[in-house]
Parts: C-alpha cells; structure tokens; sequence
C-alpha cells in the first residue's frame, strides 16, 4: 500500500485563487497539493473573454486557466481531479479523502472553493437542464447556432454571455429585472450597441416545453403584461452561490460564505479562505489572484 504524503498545505479549488496561492506556496518552499473536482479555472473556465487582468487586453478564460496551472506544474505544486467526500480540519494534521485519487494529508489547508451559477428556481427550470437551460455560454452556446436564445441577469456574466451568443445564436434576447444593467458601464453601452434585444423591467416566471425549451413566458414587472418568447435556449446568469458545502467546523456567514480576518484565516487554527468563497465587495480575477497569494503567505507563516 502506498504511503499518504504529508503536505504543507492542501488546496481545496484550483480557480484563480487556489492556483495563485499553489504558484506562492511553492515558491515560499511549501509542498503543495490542489484539489479541484472539475477542471482548472472554475469560474474563468467558463468565461469567453477577460479584458480586464492587467497585462491582457483581451485572453479567453480557459486560456488564462491553464496558463496558470502550466506556472504551478512548472513549480511543483501537485494538482488531483476529483471530489473530496470527507474532510477533517480541526487537528493539526488535516486531510481529505477524495472519491478515486485516496487520503491527502496537510499541515494546512486554503479553501479556495469559490462559487457557482445560482438557479432561477422558476417551474421546469431543473427538468430541462441539458434540454435547452445552462448556466454556461461558453460550454453550451454553440449547440445554438441559429437558434433564438435569452439570457436572463443583468451583471457582468450576463452581458458578457449575450455578446458571445451573438456569435451563434439568430436572435438573443436579455432579459433583466431593472431598467439599468449591474454590469460595468463600458459592457451595458455595448450589449445596448449589439443588436441584442433587452428587455428592461421583466422576469421569466415559466419555461414552455415537455423535453426541449420551445419558449419562455416573461412578466413585464411594470405592466404586468405576460409575453411568450420563442427560444430554444436559456442562459441563466443571475449571480453565483458560494460553494461551501462539506467544510465541517468552518463558520460560514448568513450567506454561506466564509469569513476571514485580514490575513484570510478562516474560524480554525491551519485553515485559510481564499477567492469568491470570502464575503468581499468586488469578485474579479485579481481580487481572487491577490487573496491567492495573501492565503499562501499566511500558510507559510503559520507552518514557521
Ligand atoms: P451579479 O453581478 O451578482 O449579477 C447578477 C444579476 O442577476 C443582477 O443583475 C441581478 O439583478 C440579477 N438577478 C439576481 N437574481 C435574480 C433573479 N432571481 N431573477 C432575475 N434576475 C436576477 O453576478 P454575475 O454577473 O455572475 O457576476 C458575479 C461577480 O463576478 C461580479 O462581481 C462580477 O463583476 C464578476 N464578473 C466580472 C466579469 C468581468 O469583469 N469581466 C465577468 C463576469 C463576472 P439586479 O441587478 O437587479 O440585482
């Protein structure tokens, strides 16, 4: 039986922030391990396009990602794929058991979960997962080529989405609750540029469709007029939950969050947050990169 190696620190995450913090670790000569159950990146991964990390004009998420993970290997730092089913935090040895790869031991842990697409949680909206709703543009826009779609949201993501849609889609419609978009100035003047078809002050209350999304019936908040969209596909990009199930002990805020003091310790002794999972005012790559390296630098002091 092979033996389970003790680590520095253990990373759970492999996003911006758990990859920021492995480039540190090991180069402040930790032995470092990233845990993340899907691909590098998490939620760049599923960006189109990132034009606001410094030193990129324009890169794609994905190759940002694997950019970043090319620098970790280079480092040394180890990277597992797969789920962690059990966790223990509290002693001064940490591990966690992953469903295929075996035991990880640490000295330290950085919870660099972040977050994921939060539901609309209308009727159907589960059933036709795969049969014409996503929660990913990137992934999934392509099975639209001439196709009507809608994103629903008005932040970022959701702006963001509707424009790469564009690229396949024959109509896109974007549908938001307010009259004015949450997304940055310079994103809601282009969409509004686009020929994207917004629709201002409206929320989706019903998918039409027994097995595939034939059309959805939007409710005009001001009018209270109810209207059917014909769309084949529906992209929902109304904010993001944070991805803190399974930490056992670790003090989550009332909206699931983890805080941290200011150098990003967590509620217990060896255990770090970093990234979209912390209550923070602004979740950008570099605010994730720049709690990456804080975590990290932490990690190191505490294991001296
Ligand atoms: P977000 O900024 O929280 O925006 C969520 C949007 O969905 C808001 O417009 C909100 O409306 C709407 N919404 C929420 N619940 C809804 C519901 N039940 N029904 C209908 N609409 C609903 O989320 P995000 O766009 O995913 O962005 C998350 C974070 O990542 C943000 O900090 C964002 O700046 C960042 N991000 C940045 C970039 C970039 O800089 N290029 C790209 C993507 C994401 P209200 O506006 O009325 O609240």
């Amino acid at each position: 039986m092979s033996e389970t190696i003790l680590y520095d620190v253990m990373i759970l995450g492999g996003g911006p922030a758990g990859m920021t913090a492995g480039i540190y670790a090991a180069r402040g000569g930790l032995k470092a391990v990233i845990i993340e159950k899907a691909s590098p990146g998490g939620q760049i991964a599923i960006t189109p396009h990132i034009e606001n990390y410094p030193g990129f004009e324009t890169i794609g998420g994905l190759e940002l990602a694997f950019k970043m993970k090319q620098q970790c290997e280079f480092l040394g730092v180890e990277f597992i794929f797969d789920s962690v089913v059990e966790l223990e935090l509290l002693g001064s040895i940490k591990y966690a058991i992953t469903s295929y790869s075996g035991k990880f031991e640490a000295k330290s842990v950085i919870i660099a979960t972040g977050a994921s697409p939060r539901p609309l949680g209308i009727p159907r909206e589960n059933a036709l997962v795969g049969g014409g709703v996503s929660y990913c543009a990137t992934c999934d826009g392509n099975f639209y080529k001439n196709k009507p779609v809608a994103v629903i949201g008005g932040g970022n993501t959701a702006v963001e989405d509707a424009l790469y849609l564009q690229n396949f889609a024959s109509e896109v419609y974007l549908i938001h609750r307010r009259d004015s978009f949450r997304a940055d100035a310079h994103l809601s003047e282009k969409v509004q540029e686009s020929g994207v078809k917004i629709i201002w002050d409206s929320v989706a209350i019903e998918l039409v469709g027994a097995r595939k999304l034939e059309a959805i019936k939007v409710l005009n908040l001001k009018t209270k007029e109810v209207e059917e969209i014909p769309v084949n596909g529906l992209f929902v990009a109304v904010g993001q939950r944070p991805s803190s199930d399974g930490l056992p002990g670790v003090a989550l805020d009332g909206n699931g969050y983890i805080p941290t003091d200011e150098t990003l310790k967590t509620n217990i002794e060896g255990v770090f947050a970093a990234g979209d999972i912390r209550p923070k005012l602004l979740r950008q790559v570099v605010t994730a990169v720049a709690d990456g390296a804080l975590a990290a630098d932490s990690a190191i002091k505490y294991l001296s």
